[in-house]
Protein backbone atom coordinates (compact mmCIF):
# COMPACT_ATOMS: atom_id res chain seq x y z
CA UNK A 1 0.00 0.00 0.00
CA UNK A 2 1.41 3.98 -0.66
CA UNK A 3 1.99 5.15 2.42
CA UNK A 4 0.51 8.50 3.36
CA UNK A 5 1.89 11.75 4.14
CA UNK A 6 0.95 14.68 6.04
CA UNK A 7 3.13 17.84 5.11
CA UNK A 8 3.99 20.17 8.19
CA UNK A 9 4.53 23.74 7.49
CA UNK A 10 3.02 24.88 4.10
CA UNK A 11 5.64 27.46 3.20
CA UNK A 12 7.55 28.14 -0.08
CA UNK A 13 9.70 24.96 -0.22
CA UNK A 14 6.32 22.68 0.81
CA UNK A 15 3.94 23.96 -1.42
CA UNK A 16 6.14 24.21 -4.65
CA UNK A 17 8.34 20.63 -4.19
CA UNK A 18 7.09 19.09 -1.39
CA UNK A 19 3.50 18.64 -1.92
CA UNK A 20 3.41 18.07 -5.88
CA UNK A 21 6.41 15.69 -5.02
CA UNK A 22 4.46 13.68 -2.54
CA UNK A 23 1.41 13.85 -5.52
CA UNK A 24 3.65 12.21 -8.01
CA UNK A 25 5.33 9.60 -6.24
CA UNK A 26 4.13 5.58 -6.65
CA UNK A 27 4.64 4.45 -3.66
CA UNK A 28 3.43 8.10 -1.21
CA UNK A 29 0.31 9.99 -1.13
CA UNK A 30 -0.67 13.23 0.15
CA UNK A 31 -3.35 11.94 2.90
CA UNK A 32 -3.15 15.51 5.50
CA UNK A 33 -1.96 18.82 6.24
CA UNK A 34 -0.69 20.61 9.46
CA UNK A 35 -0.58 24.46 9.33
CA UNK A 36 -1.27 27.34 11.63
CA UNK A 37 -3.03 29.14 9.41
CA UNK A 38 -6.24 27.12 8.55
CA UNK A 39 -7.88 29.17 5.82
CA UNK A 40 -4.08 28.86 3.61
CA UNK A 41 -4.25 25.03 4.55
CA UNK A 42 -8.11 24.51 3.82
CA UNK A 43 -6.90 25.83 0.38
CA UNK A 44 -4.07 23.62 -0.41
CA UNK A 45 -6.14 20.94 0.60
CA UNK A 46 -8.54 21.46 -1.71
CA UNK A 47 -6.35 21.92 -4.33
CA UNK A 48 -4.65 18.70 -3.66
CA UNK A 49 -7.56 16.60 -2.77
CA UNK A 50 -6.81 15.99 1.22
CA UNK A 51 -9.93 16.11 3.17
CA UNK A 52 -10.82 18.87 5.40
CA UNK A 53 -11.27 16.20 8.00
CA UNK A 54 -7.36 15.66 7.45
CA UNK A 55 -6.03 19.68 7.84
CA UNK A 56 -4.33 19.56 11.17
CA UNK A 57 -2.98 22.86 13.11
CA UNK A 58 0.32 22.19 14.84
CA UNK A 59 -0.77 21.11 17.91
CA UNK A 60 -1.48 17.60 16.05
CA UNK A 61 -4.75 16.91 17.72
CA UNK A 62 -6.47 14.25 16.54
CA UNK A 63 -3.46 12.80 13.88
CA UNK A 64 -3.51 10.19 16.33
CA UNK A 65 -6.55 8.57 15.44
CA UNK A 66 -6.09 8.95 11.84
CA UNK A 67 -4.41 5.62 10.38
CA UNK A 68 -4.51 7.47 6.55
CA UNK A 69 -1.18 9.55 7.88
CA UNK A 70 1.77 7.18 8.44
CA UNK A 71 4.72 10.44 7.55
CA UNK A 72 4.93 13.36 8.71
CA UNK A 73 6.97 15.57 6.58
CA UNK A 74 8.30 18.83 8.54
CA UNK A 75 9.17 22.05 7.00
CA UNK A 76 9.23 24.53 9.00
CA UNK A 77 11.86 26.80 10.42
CA UNK A 78 14.87 25.10 11.47
CA UNK A 79 14.71 25.60 15.16
CA UNK A 80 10.67 25.15 14.93
CA UNK A 81 11.57 21.15 13.49
CA UNK A 82 11.58 20.02 17.18
CA UNK A 83 8.29 20.95 18.28
CA UNK A 84 6.69 19.80 15.28
CA UNK A 85 8.84 16.56 15.11
CA UNK A 86 7.76 15.64 18.58
CA UNK A 87 4.39 16.36 18.35
CA UNK A 88 4.16 13.78 15.04
CA UNK A 89 6.24 11.18 16.96
CA UNK A 90 3.53 11.28 20.10
CA UNK A 91 0.82 10.93 17.98
CA UNK A 92 2.25 7.67 16.47
CA UNK A 93 4.11 9.22 13.17
CA UNK A 94 6.82 8.82 11.30
CA UNK A 95 9.00 11.84 10.30
CA UNK A 96 10.54 12.96 7.75
CA UNK A 97 12.70 15.89 8.24
CA UNK A 98 13.96 19.20 6.80
CA UNK A 99 17.30 19.72 6.55
CA UNK A 100 19.15 20.98 8.98
CA UNK A 101 17.47 18.72 11.45
CA UNK A 102 17.81 21.23 14.03
CA UNK A 103 18.97 24.83 15.16
CA UNK A 104 21.83 22.19 17.25
CA UNK A 105 22.85 19.00 18.29
CA UNK A 106 20.61 19.17 21.60
CA UNK A 107 17.33 19.40 19.44
CA UNK A 108 18.83 16.54 16.88
CA UNK A 109 19.58 14.38 20.08
CA UNK A 110 15.90 15.46 21.54
CA UNK A 111 14.38 14.33 18.49
CA UNK A 112 16.05 11.13 18.01
CA UNK A 113 15.49 10.12 21.76
CA UNK A 114 11.37 10.95 21.17
CA UNK A 115 11.73 8.73 18.13
CA UNK A 116 13.45 5.89 19.95
CA UNK A 117 11.07 6.20 23.07
CA UNK A 118 7.99 5.83 20.42
CA UNK A 119 9.51 3.22 18.21
CA UNK A 120 9.21 5.62 15.05
CA UNK A 121 11.71 6.37 12.46
CA UNK A 122 13.01 10.00 11.35
CA UNK A 123 14.98 10.25 7.99
CA UNK A 124 16.32 13.73 6.78
CA UNK A 125 15.23 15.01 3.88
CA UNK A 126 19.29 15.54 1.67
CA UNK A 127 17.68 15.15 -1.60
CA UNK A 128 21.08 15.23 -3.36
CA UNK A 129 21.72 11.76 -2.41
CA UNK A 130 18.83 10.69 -4.56
CA UNK A 131 19.76 13.13 -7.23
CA UNK A 132 20.55 11.51 -10.27
CA UNK A 133 23.97 12.87 -11.20
CA UNK A 134 25.25 13.21 -7.93
CA UNK A 135 24.64 9.73 -7.69
CA UNK A 136 26.36 8.98 -11.08
CA UNK A 137 29.17 10.77 -9.52
CA UNK A 138 29.38 9.19 -6.31
CA UNK A 139 29.33 5.62 -8.25
CA UNK A 140 32.31 6.99 -10.41
CA UNK A 141 34.34 7.64 -7.44
CA UNK A 142 33.70 4.32 -6.13
CA UNK A 143 34.53 2.83 -9.27
CA UNK A 144 37.77 4.87 -9.33
CA UNK A 145 37.07 6.93 -12.42
CA UNK A 146 38.53 9.94 -11.13
CA UNK A 147 42.19 8.45 -9.49
CA UNK A 148 43.16 9.82 -6.67
CA UNK A 149 40.97 12.82 -5.08
CA UNK A 150 43.37 13.99 -2.57
CA UNK A 151 41.78 17.49 -3.06
CA UNK A 152 37.82 18.52 -3.16
CA UNK A 153 36.19 21.81 -3.00
CA UNK A 154 32.22 22.66 -2.41
CA UNK A 155 30.88 26.05 -2.81
CA UNK A 156 26.86 26.58 -2.06
CA UNK A 157 25.76 30.35 -3.00
CA UNK A 158 22.52 31.78 -2.63
CA UNK A 159 21.66 35.64 -2.40
CA UNK A 160 19.58 36.65 1.03
CA UNK A 161 16.28 38.24 -0.21
CA UNK A 162 15.00 40.68 3.23
CA UNK A 163 11.54 41.33 1.27
CA UNK A 164 10.78 37.68 1.11
CA UNK A 165 9.10 35.64 3.69
CA UNK A 166 10.91 32.99 3.62
CA UNK A 167 14.25 34.29 4.17
CA UNK A 168 12.80 36.70 7.07
CA UNK A 169 13.49 33.52 9.52
CA UNK A 170 17.14 32.75 8.00
CA UNK A 171 18.14 36.25 9.29
CA UNK A 172 16.83 35.43 12.45
CA UNK A 173 19.52 33.72 14.96
CA UNK A 174 17.43 32.03 17.20
CA UNK A 175 15.07 30.54 14.16
CA UNK A 176 17.87 29.67 11.96
CA UNK A 177 20.74 28.73 14.26
CA UNK A 178 23.11 30.09 12.30
CA UNK A 179 23.65 32.27 8.15
CA UNK A 180 24.91 29.99 5.14
CA UNK A 181 26.64 27.55 6.86
CA UNK A 182 23.39 26.30 8.25
CA UNK A 183 21.47 26.42 5.22
CA UNK A 184 23.18 26.04 2.59
CA UNK A 185 27.02 25.30 3.37
CA UNK A 186 25.16 21.94 5.04
CA UNK A 187 25.12 20.77 1.43
CA UNK A 188 28.76 20.96 0.50
CA UNK A 189 29.99 19.92 3.69
CA UNK A 190 27.29 17.00 3.97
CA UNK A 191 27.87 16.13 0.45
CA UNK A 192 31.70 15.94 0.42
CA UNK A 193 31.94 13.38 2.99
CA UNK A 194 28.75 11.59 1.53
CA UNK A 195 30.96 11.38 -2.27
CA UNK A 196 34.45 10.93 -0.01
CA UNK A 197 32.56 8.40 1.70
CA UNK A 198 34.80 9.89 4.57
CA UNK A 199 34.67 11.56 7.60
CA UNK A 200 37.06 15.07 8.06
CA UNK A 201 39.10 15.09 11.55
CA UNK A 202 40.20 18.19 11.64
CA UNK A 203 38.72 21.14 10.57
CA UNK A 204 39.52 25.43 10.58
CA UNK A 205 36.79 28.18 9.81
CA UNK A 206 36.16 31.71 9.20
CA UNK A 207 33.36 33.70 8.91
CA UNK A 208 32.46 36.97 7.51
CA UNK A 209 29.20 39.53 7.96
CA UNK A 210 29.02 42.59 5.70
CA UNK A 211 27.61 45.31 6.99
CA UNK A 212 24.77 46.49 4.88
CA UNK A 213 22.17 48.95 5.29
CA UNK A 214 19.25 47.07 5.75
CA UNK A 215 20.88 45.15 8.46
CA UNK A 216 20.44 41.40 7.07
CA UNK A 217 23.81 39.62 8.67
CA UNK A 218 23.35 41.46 11.94
CA UNK A 219 22.63 38.12 13.61
CA UNK A 220 24.05 35.37 11.18
CA UNK A 221 26.91 34.74 9.25
CA UNK A 222 26.89 35.71 5.37
CA UNK A 223 30.03 34.07 3.98
CA UNK A 224 31.15 31.11 5.61
CA UNK A 225 34.41 28.99 4.75
CA UNK A 226 36.14 25.95 6.22
CA UNK A 227 39.26 24.03 5.41
CA UNK A 228 39.03 19.67 6.25
CA UNK A 229 41.66 17.65 6.54
CA UNK A 230 40.91 13.77 6.55
CA UNK A 231 42.33 11.03 8.21
CA UNK A 232 43.90 9.72 4.59
CA UNK A 233 45.57 13.21 4.60
CA UNK A 234 43.31 14.33 1.73
CA UNK A 235 42.32 18.27 1.96
CA UNK A 236 38.70 20.05 1.26
CA UNK A 237 37.74 23.59 0.99
CA UNK A 238 34.18 24.41 1.66
CA UNK A 239 32.53 27.80 1.17
CA UNK A 240 28.87 28.98 1.95
CA UNK A 241 27.48 32.33 0.89
CA UNK A 242 24.58 34.60 1.03
CA UNK A 243 24.59 36.86 -1.78
CA UNK A 244 26.19 35.22 -5.11
CA UNK A 245 23.97 32.35 -6.32
CA UNK A 246 26.03 29.37 -7.09
CA UNK A 247 26.34 26.02 -6.43
CA UNK A 248 28.98 23.65 -7.44
CA UNK A 249 31.00 20.33 -6.12
CA UNK A 250 34.73 19.99 -7.61
CA UNK A 251 36.16 16.44 -6.95
CA UNK A 252 39.71 17.58 -8.15
CA UNK A 253 40.70 13.56 -9.35
CA UNK A 254 44.30 12.19 -10.73
CA UNK A 255 42.29 11.02 -13.60
CA UNK A 256 40.13 13.63 -13.93
CA UNK A 257 38.37 16.19 -12.25
CA UNK A 258 34.78 16.16 -11.51
CA UNK A 259 32.63 19.69 -11.49
CA UNK A 260 29.05 19.27 -10.34
CA UNK A 261 27.53 22.53 -11.44
CA UNK A 262 25.00 23.44 -10.68
CA UNK A 263 25.74 20.23 -7.90
CA UNK A 264 22.31 20.83 -5.73
CA UNK A 265 19.30 22.80 -7.81
CA UNK A 266 16.24 21.45 -7.78
CA UNK A 267 16.56 21.00 -11.86
CA UNK A 268 19.53 21.10 -13.98
CA UNK A 269 22.16 19.66 -12.37
CA UNK A 270 25.26 19.17 -14.21
CA UNK A 271 28.83 16.30 -14.28
CA UNK A 272 31.11 17.83 -16.35
CA UNK A 273 34.65 15.65 -16.74
CA UNK A 274 38.18 17.25 -17.47
CA UNK A 275 40.94 15.04 -18.15
CA UNK A 276 44.65 15.83 -17.75
CA UNK A 277 44.62 15.97 -21.52
CA UNK A 278 42.20 19.25 -21.56
CA UNK A 279 39.41 17.50 -22.76
CA UNK A 280 36.17 18.14 -20.81
CA UNK A 281 33.32 16.32 -21.17
CA UNK A 282 29.91 16.91 -20.32
CA UNK A 283 27.87 13.67 -18.84
CA UNK A 284 24.72 12.98 -20.10
CA UNK A 285 22.59 14.55 -17.92
CA UNK A 286 19.90 13.42 -16.18
CA UNK A 287 16.39 14.65 -14.47
CA UNK A 288 17.29 16.11 -11.51
CA UNK A 289 13.74 16.40 -10.39
CA UNK A 290 13.33 13.21 -9.40
CA UNK A 291 15.50 13.64 -6.04
CA UNK A 292 12.30 14.66 -4.45
CA UNK A 293 9.95 11.64 -5.56
CA UNK A 294 13.33 9.53 -4.62
CA UNK A 295 13.30 10.79 -1.50
CA UNK A 296 9.90 10.39 -0.66
CA UNK A 297 9.59 7.23 -1.55
CA UNK A 298 12.93 6.09 -0.32
CA UNK A 299 11.72 6.61 2.91
CA UNK A 300 7.91 5.15 2.17
CA UNK A 301 9.88 2.07 1.51
CA UNK A 302 11.53 2.09 4.39
CA UNK A 303 8.96 2.62 6.70
CA UNK A 304 6.93 0.22 5.02
CA UNK A 305 9.42 -2.72 4.38
CA UNK A 306 11.99 -1.76 6.91
CA UNK A 307 14.71 -0.89 4.17
CA UNK A 308 17.75 0.83 5.29
CA UNK A 309 17.75 4.76 5.34
CA UNK A 310 20.51 6.08 3.34
CA UNK A 311 20.16 9.34 5.18
CA UNK A 312 18.93 8.73 8.51
CA UNK A 313 18.49 10.85 11.66
CA UNK A 314 22.28 10.01 12.77
CA UNK A 315 23.44 11.80 9.68
CA UNK A 316 21.91 15.11 10.75
CA UNK A 317 22.58 15.34 14.40
CA UNK A 318 26.21 14.54 12.52
CA UNK A 319 26.24 17.12 10.73
CA UNK A 320 24.80 19.27 13.54
CA UNK A 321 27.91 18.65 15.96
CA UNK A 322 29.90 19.52 12.77
CA UNK A 323 27.95 22.79 12.27
CA UNK A 324 28.75 23.71 15.59
CA UNK A 325 32.38 22.72 15.62
CA UNK A 326 32.50 25.15 12.67
CA UNK A 327 31.07 27.57 14.56
CA UNK A 328 33.33 27.13 17.51
CA UNK A 329 36.69 27.32 15.37
CA UNK A 330 35.61 30.79 13.68
CA UNK A 331 34.56 32.13 16.83
CA UNK A 332 38.07 30.93 18.38
CA UNK A 333 40.25 31.12 15.04
CA UNK A 334 41.72 27.70 15.94
CA UNK A 335 42.33 24.17 14.20
CA UNK A 336 39.33 21.53 16.09
CA UNK A 337 39.77 17.83 15.96
CA UNK A 338 36.40 16.13 15.68
CA UNK A 339 35.62 12.67 16.03
CA UNK A 340 34.07 10.26 13.44
CA UNK A 341 30.39 11.09 14.72
CA UNK A 342 30.77 15.07 14.67
CA UNK A 343 31.34 15.82 18.35
CA UNK A 344 34.40 17.67 19.56
CA UNK A 345 37.73 16.08 20.41
P1 LIG B 1 9.14 29.23 4.53
O1 LIG B 1 9.24 30.42 5.43
O2 LIG B 1 8.67 29.44 3.13
O3 LIG B 1 8.20 28.12 5.19
C1 LIG B 1 8.16 27.88 6.56
C2 LIG B 1 6.72 27.64 7.00
O4 LIG B 1 6.73 27.41 8.40
C3 LIG B 1 5.80 28.83 6.74
O5 LIG B 1 4.58 28.39 6.20
C4 LIG B 1 5.57 29.41 8.14
O6 LIG B 1 4.30 30.02 8.28
C5 LIG B 1 5.69 28.18 9.01
N1 LIG B 1 6.05 28.45 10.41
C6 LIG B 1 5.68 27.67 11.42
N2 LIG B 1 6.13 28.14 12.60
C7 LIG B 1 6.77 29.29 12.32
C8 LIG B 1 7.46 30.24 13.12
N3 LIG B 1 7.54 30.13 14.44
N4 LIG B 1 8.06 31.27 12.49
C9 LIG B 1 8.01 31.39 11.16
N5 LIG B 1 7.35 30.52 10.36
C10 LIG B 1 6.73 29.47 10.92
O7 LIG B 1 10.58 28.53 4.55
P2 LIG B 1 11.17 27.42 3.58
O8 LIG B 1 12.15 28.06 2.69
O9 LIG B 1 10.07 26.62 2.98
O10 LIG B 1 12.01 26.54 4.63
C11 LIG B 1 11.39 25.66 5.56
C12 LIG B 1 12.33 24.50 5.91
O11 LIG B 1 12.62 23.77 4.73
C13 LIG B 1 13.71 24.92 6.46
O12 LIG B 1 14.13 24.00 7.42
C14 LIG B 1 14.61 24.88 5.25
O13 LIG B 1 15.97 24.65 5.58
C15 LIG B 1 14.02 23.73 4.48
N6 LIG B 1 14.22 23.86 3.04
C16 LIG B 1 14.76 22.81 2.37
C17 LIG B 1 14.95 22.90 1.01
C18 LIG B 1 15.51 21.73 0.26
O14 LIG B 1 15.91 21.91 -0.88
N7 LIG B 1 15.53 20.54 0.82
C19 LIG B 1 14.63 24.07 0.32
C20 LIG B 1 14.07 25.12 1.03
C21 LIG B 1 13.86 25.00 2.40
Amino acid sequence: RRMGWAVCGLGHFAQNYAVPAIDRAAESKLTGLISGNRDKALGVASAWGVPEGSVYDYGMQGLADNDAVDIVYVITPNAIHEENVIAALEAGKHVFCEKPFAHNSAAAQRMMDAAKAADRKIMIAYRAHFEPNNVALKEMVQKGELGDIWYATSDHHRPLDPSVERDQWRMVRGLAGGGSLMDIGIYSLNGLIWLLDEMPERLVATTFSPQTEDGRFGEIEAIGQVQLIFPSRRRASISSGYVADKKRIDLWGSKAVAVLDPATAYSGNKLTLSTAEGEETPMPSKPSEQQFVGEIDHFSKAVRDGMEILTPAEMGLRDMRLLEAIYVSAERGEWIEVNPDGTMR
